[in-house]
């Protein structure tokens, strides 16, 4: 670790004071007590090793510059080469494929396959959790990556071919075809312009080729969200006779050419600028099928899954990246002749910022156990189905507010792009809306309710293992049973209902794992009748100098 910066503080005019110093090196791991418990308590203390290392790394002042530089220097659209042909290429600043590299080297976006078994999605979601504290931008290509294993392997064959390259843990940025690449990355193409929730809307279309005995197909239409544009193939949706299906799309055709995916626009977005998010025409483009002839959303809906677990947890971390500087700033800052942390009404919002933070790590954590053990029977399987479906939904929805709250906590600087508090709000609002937003999650709750039978006991008996802990936490599943039991149009307060199942479900959890001030401070405020959402809101009694000495150790 080296020092942190000491830039002059001695100006012409005046001294600087006052003003907090440069964090420096971090490590994200060390100074994360519940991140610490979390993996241990869900069933990856086998990887501690190695997630404690990439806590260390990712935590370098030189990780945080990258991830500046990626992002304020974005990517740029090269549709034609100088003679007039098309190349159809993103191009990406440095810093964007030396984040790019790191992640793909420290097994981002591989973990959970390169380690299946017990712990395995567990350990993967926390080195997400501690990249995403830093970078989004390349976390949308290694979520991606991540989440297509299942729909790849969906088809032998293309298992066979593209498995291998996206668990290699080589990472080769370069314009060219896969197969004289070391590694690759896999993106997804579903959104249309007249769907994108609605993906049978669909009107990409697919038809087997004319020629040539590869059982290729060609697809044409457009697609108008498309991330991470320069992956080596993506899952594509599109209709054949037999209805919507899934293809892989590779960027390069096998015999060197590039594939027909014009590039027709590159999107302005408000966040997440390090990442290049096109709209694409596909002109006949070549593609393989994968999975079963018109069961295309059945093969991509484990990809969807994937990525909205991994939307949860990186919402956690941008909480827990907000908590972290946040108090790095009131610890430094002094106002009316106190330090700002030490004041009673700054403290109760740093407070129920940390509550937040940790209580969807623990959300995230609990809901990656669930997919670890998915294969062990029908209740681990509903619980992973209807958590993730309930963390994506409440873990996102909160994470804006929260990422607001702790820039307000910097006040004026909090609003201005030198430090990191204005990109992580401006990232704050993705996770909700894309892999799904708000309203689609919380009818998908309805729906795992519907189909698995298991999944509504499954719920119940998570949050009934910490029964008699709290007595907020115990009348607030009694009321959620009783309105789970009645059967009845739960669709329009279907919001209602998931934000109670994931309180429930969270202040479960801390009850059962947290410290007491943590769990006391979450169900009094949480499941209170005074609850409004707000920060700063916990009720008298709540033991701040506990809960904030835990979120960050240090002054
Ligand atoms: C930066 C960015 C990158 C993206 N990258 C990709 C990508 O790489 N690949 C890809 O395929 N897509 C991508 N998307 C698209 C994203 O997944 C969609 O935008 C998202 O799924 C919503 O679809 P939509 O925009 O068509 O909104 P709509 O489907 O029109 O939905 C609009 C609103 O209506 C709500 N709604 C929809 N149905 C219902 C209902 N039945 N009841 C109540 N409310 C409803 C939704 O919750 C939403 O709030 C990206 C989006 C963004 C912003």
């Amino acid at each position: 670790m080296t020092a942190p910066l000491r830039p002059r503080a001695a100006l012409a005019t005046h001294d600087v004071f006052n003003m907090p110093p440069h964090m420096g090196d971090r490590d994200l791991w060390a100074e994360d007590t519940a991140l610490q418990e979390g993996v241990r308590r869900e069933g990856a203390a086998w990887a501690e090793a190695r997630i404690a290392a990439f806590g260390r790394l990712i935590g370098r002042a030189g990780m945080a510059e990258k991830a500046e530089q990626a992002n304020r220097h974005g990517p740029e659209l090269k549709p034609f080469d100088r003679y007039g042909m098309r190349i159809d290429r993103v191009e990406y600043h440095p810093a964007y494929h030396d984040l790019m590299a790191l992640a793909v080297e420290n097994e981002v976006a591989s973990f959970a396959w390169n380690h299946a078994g017990p712990g395995a999605h567990v350990g993967h979601m926390a080195l997400t959790y501690l990249i995403s504290q830093v970078e989004c931008g390349v976390m949308c290509s290694m979520a991606m990556t991540y989440a297509a294993v299942p729909a790849l392997r969906a088809s032998p064959a293309i298992a066979e071919a593209w498995v291998p390259r996206v668990l290699s843990g080589r990472y080769d940025g370069r314009d060219m075809p896969v197969e004289d690449k070391p590694g690759g990355t896999v993106g997804m193409f579903m959104t249309e312009k007249q769907g994108g929730s609605d993906v049978r809307s669909n009107s990409t279309v697919a038809r087997p080729a004319d020629s040539g005995t590869d059982g290729s197909w060609r697809l044409t239409g457009h697609k108008y969200f498309c991330s991470a544009p320069m992956s080596d193939a993506f899952l594509t949706l599109a209709r054949t006779d037999a209805g919507i299906s899934c293809f892989l799309l590779p960027r390069w055709t096998p015999d060197g050419e590039r594939n027909a995916i014009s590039i027709q626009h590159l999107k302005d977005k408000l966040g997440n600028r390090s990442n290049a998010s096109v709209e694409i025409e596909l002109e006949g483009a070549w593609a393989l099928m994968v999975g079963e002839d018109g069961r295309g959303i059945r093969t991509i809906i484990d990809m969807v899954q994937g990525n909205r677990l991994y939307c949860a947890v990186s919402s956690a971390a941008l909480m827990r990246q907000a908590v972290v500087q946040a108090l790095h700033h009131t610890r430094h800052r002094s106002a009316f002749q106190r330090r700002l942390a030490d004041q009673p009404l700054m403290r109760n919002v740093l407070a129920d910022l940390a509550l937040e933070a940790e209580a969807a790590l623990a959300l995230g954590l609990r809901t990656a156990r669930a997919v670890d053990e998915a294969e062990d029977g029908p209740e681990a399987r509903a619980l992973a189905r209807i958590g993730t479906a309930i963390a994506k939904y409440w873990v996102c929805k909160r994470a804006p507010g929260h990422a607001f709250e702790a820039l307000e906590c910097h006040g004026g600087p909090g609003y201005i792009e030198d430090g990191p508090m204005a990109r992580l709000y401006r990232e704050a609002p993705l996770n909700s809306i894309w892999e799904g937003s708000g309203n689609v999650l919380c009818l998908d709750v309805l729906r795992a309710m519907a189909r698995e039978e298991e999944a509504v006991p499954a719920l119940l008996a998570e949050i009934d293992a910490a029964r008699g802990g709290h007595p907020a936490l115990d009348r607030a599943a009694e009321a959620l049973r009783d309105d789970l039991s009645r059967p009845e149009e739960f669709e329009p307060g279907a919001r209602a209902l998931t934000e109670r199942m994931a309180l429930a479900l969270q202040a479960s959890l801390l009850v059962r794992h947290a410290p007491q001030a943590v769990a006391d401070a979450f169900c009094a405020s949480r499941l209170g009748d005074r609850w409004t959402g707000a920060y700063g809101t916990l009720p008298p009694g709540a033991d701040t100098e506990a809960i904030l000495a835990r979120a960050l150790p240090g002054a």
